[in-house]
C-alpha cells in the first residue's frame, strides 16, 4: 500500500517543576505529533517516549519519518519491518489508523490521583479532589510505618506504591509483604531494577511491572502490568495479547498532548477490565495550549474539539 501522506511536528514541553522519575528529575520532554491523510480521511498520533523506558528516541523516530519522505505507506512498511524496535512510532501510527473511533470516544474511566509526595497531607489533598485511589512514589527514606500512617489518617483511600525500580532486594521483600498484608494497597510497582533476578522470589500477586513492561513480546509475568499505550507498539497486536491475558493491566499516561491522551484513553476503554487508570498527569507542563482534556477522578474523551483546528494551532 503506497497511499497516503504523513506530516509531523516536533514539540518540546517544559514541566513547571522538574518531574521525578526512575531516571531522576526530568525538565522537559519532546514529542512528535503525526498527521496521516489517506483517501479514508485524516488521523492523528503522537510519538511520546518516556525517560527510563528503552524505546526509540525522538531523534530515531524523526530519522525514520524523514526517510519516508511524506509517504505514509512507506512509513508504515518501515515501522512494521522494525518490529519491536520502534514501539512509540508504531503506537502513534496505530492511533492514526484508528482515529475515527478515537475522535468519537467520549466515554470515561476512573483515574487514580498522583500524590506530590508520600505524605498524609499530599494524599489527603488528592482525596479532597475526589480521587478514591492515589499513587505515591516510594524512595529509600520512606518506611512502611510512614505509609501505615497515611492509611490511618486518610480513611478509605486506596494506595498504589511505585518504587520506580529503586529498592534493593531486602527492601523490596519488606514492601511486598506490606502490600500483601494491607488490603487498601492495590500493588507495589516496579520495586527492583528492570531484569533483576529477585522478581522471581517476590511473587507476582501484589507486584506490578512498569518500567519492565514495554511491548507484550517476551513478557512472562502473571501479576499486574502497567501499560503506557504510547509505548506499547502496534495496538492491534496489543489488544490481541490483552484479550488472551489473565493478569490485570493498568493503563497509564506518558504525559501526552491532547492527541496522545485522547488516543491512550480510547485504547484503555477498549479493555472491559481496564479498572482505575493512571492519567492524573495534567497541569504539569508550562502552559503551552497542548493539553485540552479535563483532569480529575473521572477522565474522559474530548467531546467537541476540532482536531483539524487543533493541528493548525500547533503548526
Ligand atoms: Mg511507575
Amino acid at each position: 500500500m503506497n497511499g497516503g501522506k504523513i506530516d509531523f511536528l516536533r514539540v518540546r514541553r517544559r514541566f513547571r517543576r522538574p518531574l521525578l522519575t526512575g531516571r531522576g528529575p526530568v525538565e522537559a520532554v519532546d514529542r512528535l505529533l503525526l498527521r496521516a491523510e489517506t483517501a479514508e480521511g485524516v488521523g492523528y498520533g503522537e510519538v511520546a517516549p518516556w525517560p527510563g523506558f528503552p524505546t526509540e528516541t525522538i531523534e530515531q523516530a524523526v530519522e525514520v519519518i524523514r526517510s519516508a519522505q511524506g509517504n505514509l505507506g512507506r512509513l508504515r512498511a518501515v515501522a512494521e519491518a522494525a518490529g519491536e524496535a520502534l514501539p512509540c512510532l508504531r503506537a502513534a501510527l496505530s492511533s492514526c489508523a484508528h482515529w475515527t473511533e478515537i475522535a468519537g470516544f467520549t466515554g470515561h474511566l476512573a483515574c487514580a490521583g498522583l500524590a506530590e509526595r508520600a505524605t498524609s497531607a499530599a494524599v489527603g489533598a488528592k482525596v479532597t479532589e475526589g480521587f478514591a485511589t492515589v499513587k505515591v512514589k516510594l524512595d529509600a527514606a520512606i518506611r512502611p510505618d510512614d505509609v501505615r500512617g497515611i492509611l490511618t489518617s486518610v480513611p478509605a483511600v486506596r494506595l498504589r506504591l511505585d518504587a520506580n525500580g529503586g529498592l534493593d532486594l531486602a527492601a523490596a521483600r519488606t514492601w511486598t509483604d506490606f502490600a500483601r498484608a494491607e488490603p487498601r494497597v492495590d500493588f507495589l510497582e516496579q520495586p527492583l531494577p528492570v531484569g533483576h533476578p529477585g522478581y522471581a522470589s517476590l511473587g507476582a500477586d501484589q507486584v506490578a511491572l512498569d518500567e519492565s513492561f514495554l511491548t507484550p513480546a517476551g513478557v512472562d509475568w502473571a501479576g499486574p502490568v502497567v501499560v503506557k499505550p504510547s509505548l506499547v507498539g502496534d495496538w492491534d497486536a496489543f489488544r490481541a495479547w490483552r484479550a488472551a491475558r489473565l493478569g490485570s493491566v493498568v493503563y497509564s499516561s506518558a504525559f501526552e498532548t491532547a492527541i496522545g491522551r485522547q488516543a491512550a484513553l480510547w485504547l484503555a476503554a477498549q479493555d472491559p477490565a481496564a479498572g482505575t487508570v493512571g492519567f492524573d498527569t495534567l497541569g504539569r507542563f508550562e502552559r503551552d495550549g497542548r493539553d485540552r482534556h479535563a483532569g480529575g477522578p473521572l477522565v474522559r474523551g474530548l467531546l467537541d474539539l476540532n482536531w483539524n483546528d487543533f493541528w493548525k494551532e500547533l503548526a
